[in-house]
């Protein structure tokens, strides 16, 4: 083990990949080093989730697996998320956790540290202001926070009850990151929050996300792609869908989780119920532009499912055919306000319907796919697999989305254009084109469609 070195593992959203590196940063800015060995640490971190039962218990596993190798000297430390409203299950699981912060108070982490090793004890201290800057890379991406927080209480989400309501950072900041990540040569900047729609709500300002999008861009010029992820829905305003659909560097993308389609549901889930605004907002996003890429994800198997109720979600999915779909079983969260429905839905009926929607999805998403048969799509070059260049269009946010392949030769965090000749279900297969070849008639994007 080496002195001032430190060992961090993040799990969960990409929020928390944010926070951990802000934790990073505040370690390596007082003269600790990061080592990927943990044998070499003496600080052992991990930043936990606390969403679901699920993420908490990969949390406990990813502690125990620390635990059980750490040497006398080290520190193990608890942080984030679960840390936050759990940590008494911490404290039972995990009795060789030396210290835990929970989320709001997560960038305290060298009080944590100087109390660990003076007393060797669990603390909590009170919460220290947020560091100015807030963003994480992944290659020639970045996430970008501009929110932390919540206030709708979904009625399923424990969100709210671990990060507390929302705080939008100030805009001058957000600013100051994305020139900064313009500078290191940032190619796609991803604005995230637990709400990007709600941004500034907490400060009486409405609708505020178009304005904070637009002073990014001019701010940071050569950053060729800003992408917008968890808007929600009922605040997806037409200055945001003009801006999505016009402007050059704003990726005609949009992450819009809406969880149901059964307007009983989604009163049960304390969710806007109005499907016809989602309807009309997704024509308009379509009708101002045709290849809108749009991703959402749902529940299936909340308490009190029932067939009906199921069925119209299964025929909400069939008639709008989103690009993009993510479906998870509902999880049974005893803090939330949902919990006083029980948890009626036995696990293998959830397993089905997601299965079933699932299924359903694959079939759209491979019809999207082969509409980009034949066109030009311009792709953010990643890396390489097995001879072949991968990379993301604008289509494909950061780790949840597709891939698409291309033969030729390109650099890691260029934007190529690539004419793609082969659809898969998820991801697409293209070869790199010359310069003049493409056929593009929205710049930096693709072709017509
Ligand atoms: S909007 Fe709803 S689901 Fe999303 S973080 Fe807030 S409470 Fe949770």
């Amino acid at each position: 083990m080496q002195k001032k070195t430190f060992h961090l593992i993040s799990l969960g959203c990409a929020k928390n990949t944010v926070d951990s590196n802000s934790i990073g940063n505040i370690l390596t800015d007082t003269g600790y080093r990061f080592t990927p060995d943990p044998t070499e640490a003496e600080f052992l971190i991990v930043n936990t989730c606390g969403f679901i039962q699920a993420a908490r218990d990969e949390a406990i596993e990813t502690i125990n697996g620390l635990a059980s190798e750490k040497g006398k000297d080290q520190y193990l430390l608890a942080v984030g998320c679960m840390a936050e409203i759990f940590s008494q299950e911490i404290k039972k699981s995990c009795p060789m956790v030396d210290g835990i912060l929970g989320t709001r108070s997560i960038f305290n982490i060298l009080t944590l540290i100087e109390t660990v090793q003076k007393q060797n004890s669990t603390v909590r201290p009170a919460a220290t202001p947020i560091p100015a800057s807030q963003f994480t890379r992944l290659g020639p991406s970045a996430y970008l926070k501009i929110a932390d927080g919540c206030g709708r209480y979904c009625s399923f989400c424990s969100i709210p009850y671990i990060k507390g309501d929302w705080v939008s950072r100030p805009e001058a900041e957000i600013i100051a990151d994305a020139v900064r990540l313009q500078d290191a040569g940032i190619k796609e900047i991803n604005l995230i929050a637990q709400d990007t729609t709600a941004y500034g709500i907490d400060r009486g300002e409405k609708d505020a996300l178009p304005g904070l999008i637009e002073k990014i861009c001019e701010a940071a010029p050569h950053v060729p792609w800003i992408r917008v992820l968890y808007a929600f829905p009922g605040f997806v305003s037409d200055q945001l869908i003009d801006l999505l659909a016009d402007h050059p560097r704003v990726l005609p993308y949009l992450d819009i989780p809406l969880q149901h389609a059964h307007p009983e549901m989604l009163k049960r889930m304390k969710r806007p119920s109005d499907v016809n605004w989602v309807r009309e907002t997704i024509a308009k996003m379509r009708d101002r532009f045709p290849a809108f890429a749009i991703r959402s994800t749902f529940i299936a198997g909340f308490p009190n499912e029932s067939e009906v109720e199921f069925q119209t979600l299964y025929d909400f999915l069939a008639e709008m055919k989103f690009d993009r779909v993510g479906v998870f079983p509902y999880s049974f969260e005893r803090e939330t306000d949902s919990a006083r429905y029980g948890d009626t839905v036995p696990e293998s009926v959830k397993e089905e319907r997601v299965a079933q929607l699932m299924t359903l999805q694959q079939s759209i998403s491979l019809e999207i796919n082969q509409r980009f048969v034949g066109k030009d799509l311009d792709v953010l070059i990643e890396g390489t697999q097995d001879g072949l260049l991968f990379g993301r269009s604008y289509r494909d946010a950061p780790d949840i989305d597709g891939i698409v392949f291309v033969e030729g030769k390109a650099a890691v965090g260029t934007i190529v254009p690539v004419r793609i000749h082969t659809a898969l279900e998820y991801d697409l297969i293209g070869k790199l084109l010359k310069k003049g070849e493409a056929n593009t008639q929205r710049i930096n994007f693709l072709s017509a469609l």
